[in-house]
C-alpha cells in the first residue's frame, strides 16, 4: 500500500503558510454554494472543491461511484461505501490537485469545481442519526468527581474499566456560526429549598473532538477493537454547551439530559484518519487496572496529537485564549470507545457522532470546561477586554481550533465557532381553571 501522506505534494492551489487545509488533508464536507445549490465538498487552502462537479466532469469515472453521490446535502451515502472507496476518492482529488496534473490549465473546468471560501457557507457535513457522547479523559472525570462528589474518590468505580458514556440528541447538534440560546430550566442550589426555573445561570462549553462513523461490519454487530478505525470516517472538533446547574440538579441517577441537549456545535470540515496518520501517538497506560480483553489495546499510536485551544470574544471586543489542550490526553482511545459501544450488539450507521467527552490535560491552563477553569465560579479568569468570566454570557463567542503539526506539515480542522445569544423571555403557563 502507498504511504497515506506524501509530505512533499504540493497543489496548484494557493495555500498559506499557517492553513489548516494543505494538499495533505483533504477533508470533506458540505457547502452551500452562492446558488443555494448544496453539494459535498473536500477544501484545498481556501478553496472548496466541488466534488459533485468533479464526478459530473468525468474525473471519478474509474471510481465506479453510484450517480448523482456528491450532488446532496449530506455525505452519509459516500461514507455508506466504506474506507476503500474513501481512500480512493481522496487520493484521486489530491491527484487532480498536484501541481502537473491534467486538470491543472483546464481554467473553464475549474471555474465549475471551485469556490472560494468567503463566498461558500460550510454546512453540517452529515446528516447525524445517532449521537453519543463518551467521557473519556481521565483529568476531566477527576476533575468533575472531585468539585461535585469527593476529591479523594473522584473517578466512579467503574470509569478505569470502561469508557463511560452516554446517549445524546442529534437534533440539536448545529454547524459552527449558528447562534446558541441560553436555555432555560430547573436548578437547585444547596440553599434552595426547592428547586428554580428560569434561564440558566452557569453556561459553560465542552472542548471535544467527535468521530463520525461509516457502517458497521455487515452481520455482525460488535465491532473488534482491531478493526474499529476501519469504521471512523473522521474527526471533526465538537463543542458540547452544557448548562452547570441544570445538569447538577438533574443528572441523578441517569446522567445528563437537559443540562446538554440544547445545543451542539461542530466543525464543519471532517478530517479523516488518514490525513491525521503522521499524527499518532501513544495512549496513557492502563495497566492499573488492566481493561477487560474486548478493550485490551496496544498503547502505540492509540491516540492522535491535536493541538487544541478555546477562545472567548465578549461582544465587540477581541478574543482571549483560556485553554489549550491536546486530544492526545484521552484516557480510552476511540478504537475502544467503538469496540465497547457495539459489544452488546448496539449498531451503528454512516454519519453517527460520537464525542470523546471533555478534553481536559493535567494542568490548569489545560482544563477543557469553564467549570474546571474557574472551579465551578470560584476562580473566574479575566479577558483580555478587562472583564471577567465565571462561565459563558450572553454576546460571548466561544471558538475552539484544533490542528496536529509535525515536520513541516500541518493538518487543521478550522474552528466550531458559536455565540451565546440571550434567553428567551418566558412565560409561564396560566394556571386559571378558566
Ligand atoms: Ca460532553
Amino acid at each position: 500500500m502507498q504511504p497515506l501522506t506524501d509530505f512533499t505534494a504540493q497543489s496548484f492551489l494557493p495555500v498559506s503558510e499557517h492553513s489548516d487545509f494543505p494538499i495533505q488533508n483533504i477533508p470533506f464536507g458540505v457547502i452551500e454554494r452562492p446558488d443555494e445549490l448544496f453539494v459535498c465538498a473536500s477544501r484545498i487552502g481556501d478553496t472548496a472543491i466541488d466534488l459533485n462537479a468533479i464526478q459530473q466532469l468525468g474525473y471519478f469515472d474509474a471510481l465506479e461511484l453510484p450517480e448523482g453521490l456528491f450532488g446532496q446535502e449530506a455525505l452519509n451515502e459516500f461514507i455508506s461505501l466504506g474506507q476503500p472507496v474513501w481512500r480512493a476518492v481522496r487520493s484521486r482529488i489530491a491527484e487532480l490537485y498536484t501541481v502537473g496534473s491534467e486538470l491543472e490549465f483546464r481554467t473553464s473546468q475549474r471555474e465549475e469545481i471551485e469556490w472560494p471560501i468567503a463566498d461558500i457557507d460550510a454546512v453540517l457535513p452529515v446528516l447525524v442519526g445517532d449521537y453519543t457522547d463518551f467521557y473519556a479523559s481521565r483529568e476531566h472525570a477527576t476533575n468533575v468527581g472531585s468539585m461535585f462528589r469527593d476529591p479523594a474518590n473522584a473517578l466512579l468505580p467503574n470509569w478505569l474499566h470502561l469508557p463511560v458514556g452516554y446517549h445524546g440528541r442529534s437534533s440539536t447538534i448545529l454547524e459552527s456560526g449558528m447562534p446558541v440560546r441560553r436555555p432555560h430550566g430547573q436548578r437547585k442550589g444547596p440553599q434552595d429549598p426547592t428547586p428554580v426555573f428560569g434561564p440558566s445561570i452557569k453556561v459553560d462549553f465542552e472542548l471535544e473532538m467527535a468521530f463520525i462513523t461509516g457502517d458497521g461490519p455487515v452481520g455482525e454487530t460488535p465491532i473488534p477493537i482491531e478493526i474499529a478505525e476501519e469504521h471512523i470516517f473522521g474527526l471533526v472538533l465538537l463543542n458540547d454547551w452544557s448548562a452547570r446547574d441544570i445538569q447538577q440538579w438533574e443528572y441523578v441517577p441517569l446522567g445528563p439530559f437537559l443540562a446538554k441537549n440544547f445545543a451542539t456545535s461542530i466543525s464543519p470540515w471532517i478530517v479523516t484518519l488518514d490525513a491525521l496518520a503522521p499524527f499518532r501517538t501513544d495512549r496513557p497506560s492502563q495497566e492499573d487496572p488492566m481493561p477487560l480483553p474486548y478493550l485490551q489495546q496496544e498503547p502505540a499510536g492509540a491516540n492522535v496529537d491535536v493541538h487544541l485551544e478555546v477562545a472567548i470574544a465578549p461582544q465587540g471586543h477581541a478574543e482571549t485564549v483560556v485553554c489549550r489542550s491536546n486530544f492526545k490526553y484521552m484516557y480510552w482511545s476511540m478504537a475502544q470507545q467503538l469496540a465497547h459501544h457495539t459489544i452488546n450488539g448496539c449498531l451503528i450507521n454512516s454519519g453517527d457522532c460520537m464525542g470523546s467527552g471533555t478534553i481536559s490535560g493535567p494542568e490548569k491552563g489545560s482544563f477543557g470546561s469553564m467549570l474546571e477553569i474557574t472551579w465551578n465560579g470560584q476562580e473566574p479568569v479575566s479577558l483580555a477586554d478587562g472583564s471577567t468570566r465565571s462561565f459563558i454570557e450572553d454576546g460571548d463567542t466561544v471558538t475552539m481550533r484544533g490542528y496536529s503539526e509535525k515536520n513541516g506539515l500541518r493538518i487543521g480542522f478550522g474552528e466550531v465557532s458559536a455565540t451565546l445569544i440571550p434567553a428567551l423571555s418566558w412565560k409561564a403557563p396560566s394556571t386559571s381553571k378558566n
